[in-house]
C-alpha cells in the first residue's frame, strides 16, 4: 500500500531507525490514531511552524534569540562550544553549567568534505569580539573528528584575548557527549583544563 509504503521509507530515515522499527511504529500510529497518530500530526505541525534557530548561539527555541541567550542570570562572559542541539542539551542535563553556549552546526571532516567554512566559527569569533568573552569551552565530543576540530578551533582562538579550555579527562575517547552519564560529564566540567 502506497500510503504506508511512504510512511515506513520516511520513518526509516531517521537516525535510529529501522525498516522493521518503522513498519511497527506505522502499525501502531494506525491502530491508535486518537492517542498517539493525531497527537503526533499536531506536535509536528506546531514544532515545524514554531521553532525556530537562535541567532545568538544556534540553539532551537520558539523565538530568537534563545531562552539561554535571554536569560539575565547565566554568565554572558562564557561560552560553551558544543556540536549540536543534542549536546547542548547534555550539558543542560548536568543542571552545573551556568555559561552561555555556541553550536558549531558539525565537526570537521575531510572525509564527508565538511570544512571550517561549513561550521559556524565566524559566529564565536564576532560573540568574542563583541561581547566581552572571558573563556571559551571547547566541548566537542571526544571522537577523532570533535578532538581535531577542537585543535583547530584552539589554533583560530589563540590570538584573542580568551582563556580557551577543554572538558576533562573522565570523558571517555571516543565518548559522545549525549550518551554520557550527567555525573561525568559535570565532572568532565568542572575539572576542565586550560589548552596551552
Ligand atoms: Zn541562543
Amino acid at each position: 500500500m502506497q500510503e504506508i509504503d511512504n510512511l515506513v521509507a520516511v520513518l526509516s530515515r531517521l537516525p535510529g531507525f529501522g525498516p522493521r522499527s518503522a513498519k511497527r511504529i506505522v502499525l501502531q500510529l494506525l491502530k491508535k490514531q486518537d492517542i498517539l497518530m493525531t497527537p503526533l500530526i499536531d506536535a509536528l505541525k506546531s514544532a515545524k511552524n514554531n521553532v525556530c534557530d537562535c541567532e545568538v548561539c544556534g540553539n532551537i527555541d520558539t523565538k530568537s534569540p534563545c531562552d539561554i541567550c535571554n536569560n539575565l542570570k547565566r554568565d554572558k562572559t562564557t561560552i560553551c562550544v558544543v556540536e549540536n542541539v543534542a549536546d547542548l542539551w547534555a550539558m543542560e542535563r548536568t543542571g552545573t553549567y551556568k555559561g552561555k553556549f555556541h553550536i558549531l552546526g558539525g565537526v570537521l571532516s575531510p572525509i564527508d568534505g565538511i570544512t571550517p567554512k561549513h561550521l559556524n566559527i565566524d559566529g564565536i569569533v564576532s560573540r568574542i569580539e563583541q561581547d566581552g568573552i572571558s573563556e571559551i569551552i571547547l566541548a566537542t565530543n571526544l571522537t577523532v573528528e570533535g578532538q581535531s576540530t577542537a585543535h583547530y578551533l584552539a589554533e583560530v582562538l589563540r590570538p584573542y584575548d580568551v582563556k580557551i579550555t577543554r572538558l576533562a579527562n573522565g570523558v571517555p575517547v571516543g565518548g559522545e557527549l549525549d550518551y554520557l552519564d550527567d555525573g561525568t560529564l559535570a565532572v568532565a566540567l568542572q575539572a576542565r583544563q586550560i589548552i596551552e
